[in-house]
């Protein structure tokens, strides 16, 4: 009964009909009365109260007036034509102004009507004007449903003209809100999850969050409806970690045996910090343990992530099995494979690697090295997951870098054997805790919270342009002290010629400062064929040139402790994640590093603060949060590819605390009744199985 009423088409609602539902259908993906009652408000006016036009005395803030209209005129010529009103009350006289839809106004406003007003007011030589405002004639009607908050919606253009802007979605929904009851609104959550939190019912939380009655009817509509959000997500992600751990076989990796004991105690090339030992012991225990392991492991730019996982192949190693590690791009991949092979080099293990520039030939004989067993452990990029590369027993994967993957790629690597291997997933820059729990929430996860000992804080420096020679004068310090200097240029995909453009004036203008034969100066670039770009790095690697100009191509991962300065140009441009991960180029070797922020003069708020934060912290998780807020989570890297983040009301920047409420009340649910066999529990599963059909999921590649 209840799903019937919900999902009724939306032609079928009053006043609606199939033109408008079409529209809906098209304009904002409304296709049911289900999908109108979570078209939930943006925001709220608080229409209880009004404002006299004496009071209006703020720029760009919103007022609600009431008075009545005394004169309508049009003014101005052509483009400038608008229709102009005089709104008066007791207090005083305001103008209403129209650019757009000038007449259908003209026709609509009557004078000496009175009329409740509502907008943002600006001031104009000295006078304040009202722009398109919220407006409508004072009638008792109006006033006894005049709700304290009035509820926005977004909407369209197109629906405008169909008559469905905000204030006639409102209507609809208060067409549609009166027709829910307890037989067409079921509860959702549990009576004890209810009860525990002091939560409205779903059928209060729906009335209010369209029909807020009062401020605090409207807070706790919005707590609800965030919580059930939030704690379904939760749910269904620790219920299939769950599942994963109960149900899921891996390779059971028991021994410590040779491979692992003989690095470790011979080539370990330095001593491990605490946490990078503290996450090797997670991950041996979860690889003996018999289930199948899919753990996050969250560390900071030059934490040592890639000795972690180093071990961890050793154990696949030495329990029988191959192992790959994936990269993101052909430099990371190829510097992973020589930093491994170098470390194993000693231990007779065989090491190779695969990307999209091994010959043909080369590739034939990896394929049946593969097969056969000979190799040990594969790197490489995502060329690894091509169908024809097939290992004899793949044990372990590791994933670095992995927010540069989309969902799919990760996935292909289970069907690479008929048991899952144990994966291990690395990210480039700390994600905030929200966001991970969310997108990860399903996955064990590890933090290596400590850099290796002897690192010395980056110094970070905003520069802006008219410090250009600052700049040049302090590279050349220190290049005459030895060190190599990176400079890094933006490349975005809508103005790539325009990049590549500046990236060859930034070269042109840098060979003028620093002149061979004295400097030499690396370019690389994503145009460069890859054999060019291995000449340009090793150039750079061997000392022979002192600057590397690059785009983003060397963002992620390389490590070349001699470099000790990054100088990004352009910075703005760059968001704070890629901003810190840049940094994480410098500092690694026991030299003073730097990093120079070269912006324009003009900053937007949000720049100014990324530039704030690089230059104040190097910590990238409180660097994290700050991106979180900025920009929110569905900008955030790799968070639009993986479709897990398609919240409706609640908000990962705003509310961890509803977020970990959430959690722990799904994770208490699952401790009582892992199996959610419970009676009581069953609209759960109802619940979960509803909205599993439009989620995507980590369990189907964990
Ligand atoms: P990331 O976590 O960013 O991938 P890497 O694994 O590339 O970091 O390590 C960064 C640098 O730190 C490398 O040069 C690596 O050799 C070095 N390193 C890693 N672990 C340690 C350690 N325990 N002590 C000293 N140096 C270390
Ligand atoms: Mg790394």
């Amino acid at each position: 009964m209840n799903i019937a009423f919900l999902d009724t088409p939306i032609e079928f609602l009053k006043g609606i009909g199939p033109q408008r539902a079409e529209a809906l259908q098209k304009e904002l993906g409304i296709f049911t009365y289900k999908d109108l009652l979570t078209h939930y408000p943006f925001r709220y006016i608080d229409r209880t109260h009004f404002q006299s036009v004496k009071e209006v005395t703020e720029d760009s803030a919103y007022y609600q007036l009431r008075g009545h209209i005394v004169e309508i005129n049009f003014v101005g010529e052509k483009r400038a034509r608008r229709l102009v009103a005089k709104f008066r009350d007791s207090s005083g006289i305001i103008e209403l102004v129209w650019f757009q839809g000038a007449k259908w106004m003209a026709e609509k406003l009557k004078a000496n009507t009175e009329y409740i007003v509502y907008g943002k007011v600006t001031s104009f030589m000295g006078r304040f004007n009202m722009a398109h405002p919220d407006i409508d004639v004072v009638t008792p009607e109006l006033l006894a449903n005049q709700s304290t908050f009035q509820s926005v919606y977004n909407s369209t253009e197109k629906l405008k003209y169909k008559n469905l802007d905000s204030d006639g979605l409102r209507k609809s929904l208060r067409i549609l809100t009166l027709q829910l009851n307890e037989h067409t609104i079921r509860e959702t959550l549990t009576e004890p999850i209810i009860k525990d939190f002091g939560l409205l019912s779903r059928l209060d939380a729906l009335r209010y969050i369209h029909f807020p009655e009062s401020k605090q009817m409207l807070e706790k509509a919005r707590f609800r409806l965030k919580f059930e959000e939030l704690f379904y997500v939760q749910l269904k992600l620790l219920k299939s970690n769950l599942v994963r751990h109960q149900s899921i076989q891996g390779f059971v990796f028991n021994r410590v045996g040779e491979a692992f004991n003989t690095f470790y105690n011979q080539h370990l090339p330095f001593q491990l910090t605490n946490a990078q030992k503290r996450v090797v012991k997670e991950i041996r225990v979860d690889m003996g343990s018999g289930r199948q392991m899919s753990r996050l492991v969250q560390g900071d730019v030059g934490s040592g992530k890639t000795l972690v996982a180093l071990l961890s192949m050793l154990l696949a190693i030495d329990n029988g099995f191959q192992a790959c590690l994936m990269a993101p791009t052909e430099i990371l991949a190829k510097q992973h494979f020589v930093t491994i092979a170098e470390l194993l080099a000693p231990m007779g293990i065989n090491v190779a690697l695969l990307t999209g520039s091994s010959k043909t030939k080369e590739r034939k004989i990896l394929h049946d090295e593969l097969q056969s067993g000979a190799i040990h452990i594969l790197v490489g990029t995502h060329a690894l997951i091509e169908d024809t590369v097939i290992f004899k027993n793949l044990g372990m994967v590791v994933i670095d870098e992995q927010h540069r993957f989309g969902v799919a790629q990760r996935g292909k690597m289970h069907k690479k054997n008929i048991q899952p291997p144990h994966v291990l997933i690395m990210t480039a820059t700390p994600i905030p805790r929200t966001l991970a729990m969310t997108l990860y929430g399903d996955l064990d996860t590890s933090v290596i919270d400590e850099l290796p000992p002897g690192r010395k804080p980056i110094t970070t420096m905003h520069f802006m342009e008219g410090q250009r020679l600052r700049l040049i004068g302090f590279m050349k310090e220190q290049i005459a002290l030895g060190r190599q200097v990176y400079v890094v240029y933006p490349l975005i995909q809508e103005s790539e010629k325009m990049d590549y453009q500046n990236l060859q004036n930034g070269y042109d203008a840098l060979l003028d400062d620093f002149k061979p034969p004295q400097y030499q100066i690396s370019i690389v670039h994503g145009k460069l064929k890859p054999a060019e770009k291995e000449f340009e790095m090793q150039r750079f690697i061997k000392k022979e040139t002192q600057i590397m100009v690059a785009t983003t191509v060397i963002e992620v991962g390389v490590n070349i402790p001699n470099a000790s300065v990054m100088v990004i140009e352009s910075a703005e441009r760059f968001g704070l994640s890629q901003l810190h991960q840049l940094r994480g180029r410098v500092g690694r070797g026991a030299d003073k590093s730097y990093c120079v922020l070269m912006t324009s003069y003009k900053l937007g708020a949000d720049s100014k603060l990324r530039m704030e934060t690089m230059v104040r912290t190097n910590d990238g998780f409180e660097i994290s949060e700050v991106d979180l807020k900025l920009r929110g989570p569905g900008d955030l890297d790799g968070t639009q590819q993986s479709g897990v983040i398609d919240l409706k009301i609640a908000d990962l920047a705003q509310d961890g605390q509803i977020l970990q409420l959430a959690r722990s009340s799904a994770q208490a649910v699952l401790n009582e009744d892992p199996e959610l066999a419970a009676s009581e529990n069953q609209l759960l599963v109802h619940q979960l199985q509803v909205q599993g059909k439009s989620r995507s999921s980590w369990s189907k590649i964990g």
